[in-house]
């Protein structure tokens, strides 16, 4: 649980930072817009300096165009906590993770019927499953198969899963056949900034994400991998009784149906 803290604790001061140089560096690109703006006026109107003016313009544009997606990545968005049904949410994605996933990856949903809701931010839930299934997807060049599955969990005081505490939960499971992480990979998967894909395709940020989600929402997230036989990305969910804006009807006695 230390661990899972100082996880969180990291993925926190990681966008913290990442704000805080952005917002400086901004500042420094305003200067340098104002630099040529005053330039191109004092300058008169000699074609080769307005050339590159523009340049220094251009890339300054392209600069503050940088720091603004860092800055809305590390704005601390108000998370808002509601109830939410996750089968309601899978279908609600069906469309946007079939496009994130490509023709050639089979999906496969199972889903119990009448799962006890859970009490998390639905944007960032969202955001969380949507970076598992595109890593599923550059998992799986040659295609394969996404199975997404959610059950109720109930943990008992014995239990040591995942370090949760004694209760009910809505067990989530993305799993693909893909190639799988080797021992190392695996260890440092959910590390802020890891990843092993080429530049610009990975941020090393989705598995961070996701398990400072599921830890945020009172949960654990638990990988289990091998090299060429896939993947598996466990979600522990509390499950909740409260009724909220978003909350659909779930039948009663549903909690005491889990096993
Ligand atoms: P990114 O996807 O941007 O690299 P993540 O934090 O989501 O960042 O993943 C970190 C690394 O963990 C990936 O670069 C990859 O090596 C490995 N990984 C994550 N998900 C999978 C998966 N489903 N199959 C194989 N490897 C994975």
């Amino acid at each position: 649980a230390e661990a899972a803290l100082l996880q969180a604790q990291k993925v926190q001061a990681v966008g913290q930072l990442a704000g805080g140089i952005a917002h400086d560096f901004n500042n420094v690109l305003q200067a340098v817009l104002g630099g040529t703006s005053l330039i191109r006026r004092r300058a008169g109107d000699t074609a080769a300096i307005r050339r590159l003016t523009d340049m220094v313009e251009e890339a300054a544009r392209r600069g503050e165009s940088i720091t603004r997606r860092l800055l809305a990545f590390s704005r601390r968005e108000e998370l808002r906590a509601t109830t939410l049904d996750i089968e309601q949410l899978l279908g609600g994605l069906r469309d946007v993770l079939a496009a994130t996933l490509g023709g050639r990856i089979r999906v496969v949903a199972e889903v119990t019927p009448g799962l006890p809701p859970v009490l998390a931010d639905r944007s960032q839930f969202e955001t969380v499953l949507l970076n598992l299934a595109t890593n599923a997807r550059d998992a799986m060049p040659e295609g394969g198969t996404l199975t997404l599955c959610a059950e109720a969990s109930r943990i008992g005081p014995d239990s040591t899963v995942a370090g949760l505490a004694p209760g009910d939960y809505v067990h989530l499971v993305v799993a693909d056949t893909g190639e799988g992480m080797d021992a190392a990979t695996l260890a440092q998967a959910t590390e802020p900034f890891f990843t092993t894909k080429p530049l610009g395709q990975g941020t090393g940020l989705g598995l961070a994400m996701a398990s400072s989600f599921a830890q945020g929402s009172g949960g654990a997230l638990a990988l289990d991998s091998e090299p060429g036989r896939g993947t598996r990305v466990s979600l522990w969910l509390p499950a909740t009784r409260l009724e909220g804006e978003a909350v659909t009807e779930t039948p009663l006695g549903s909690q005491s149906a889990a096993s």
